[in-house]
């Protein structure tokens, strides 16, 4: 990952990340457990509260489990591929147990009915710290819309669009790492708002846009994310 060092780096961080609170230590975004070792050096970290620090673990830990299953269809751990999840999955048999009895049958496919709530709270999580991490600013409130689809169920015009180079019709905050960003990809000429933490893990890509801020993620190139808020003002 390129580190761009950033000029808001030199004020006091005052906000945890993720709820706003006095920071007390740093979290990575992503999270390393979407990520394949050996881990990118120079992962983005921002501000966090050991609260917010706490409270995601285990629901990050449900995220990429259920992830890997359902992509592989089974707990079985002799079926899955990540190694991160195989040593959980094997150390945690309730969670493990959980994970196959949300497995259904239809229409003949195995499916699992993931739990939305705990998907989503790490979705909101991971889009906040890009948000910090890319706009300097905290974005302490929910967003307005979280949408997420496999790639492999999207129309090929749904992928071009959630691909597509945005031209920013607004300039991100004044030295902010997406300003920079923004810079250096116009000398270089090539335009990507994606930025790319581990090929074939994980990219995301950060839009201020007039009336509209999101964050778009691709996580294991299969679940397509992107988290929206709308501005008030
Ligand atoms: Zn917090």
């Amino acid at each position: 990952v390129k580190q761009i060092r950033t000029f808001s780096d030199q004020r006091l961080e005052i906000n945890c990340s993720y709820c706003g609170e006095k920071p007390d230590t740093r979290d990575h975004v992503p999270s390393r457990i979407l990520l394949d070792e050996p881990f990118p050096e120079n992962l983005p970290v921002v501000p966090c509260c050991s609260k917010c620090n706490e409270d995601f673990s285990l629901d990050e830990e449900y995220f990429a489990c259920a992830l890997e299953c359902a992509l592989r269809g089974t707990t079985e751990i002799e079926k899955l591929k990540r190694e991160k999840v195989k040593s959980i999955l094997l150390n945690k048999t309730p969670l493990r147990q959980r994970i196959e009895n949300s497995f259904i049958i239809k229409n003949g496919e195995k499916l699992l009915q993931i739990e939305e709530d705990r998907i989503r709270k790490v979705i909101i999580k991971l889009a906040k710290g890009h948000a910090k991490y890319e706009n300097s600013e905290p974005r302490i409130e929910n967003p307005t819309k979280i949408w997420m689809k496999p790639i492999i169920v999207m129309e090929q015009s749904e992928i071009d669009e959630f691909f597509a180079i945005l031209s920013h019709n607004i300039l991100p905050e004044v030295g902010s790492r997406a300003l920079q960003r923004l810079f250096i990809d116009v000398d270089s000429n090539v335009v990507s708002n994606w930025i790319v933490v581990q090929e074939g893990n994980y990219q995301y890509s950060v839009i201020p846009n007039i009336g509209l801020f999101s964050v778009k993620m691709l996580i294991w190139d299969y679940l397509a994310v992107e988290v929206t808020w709308e501005e008030r003002d």
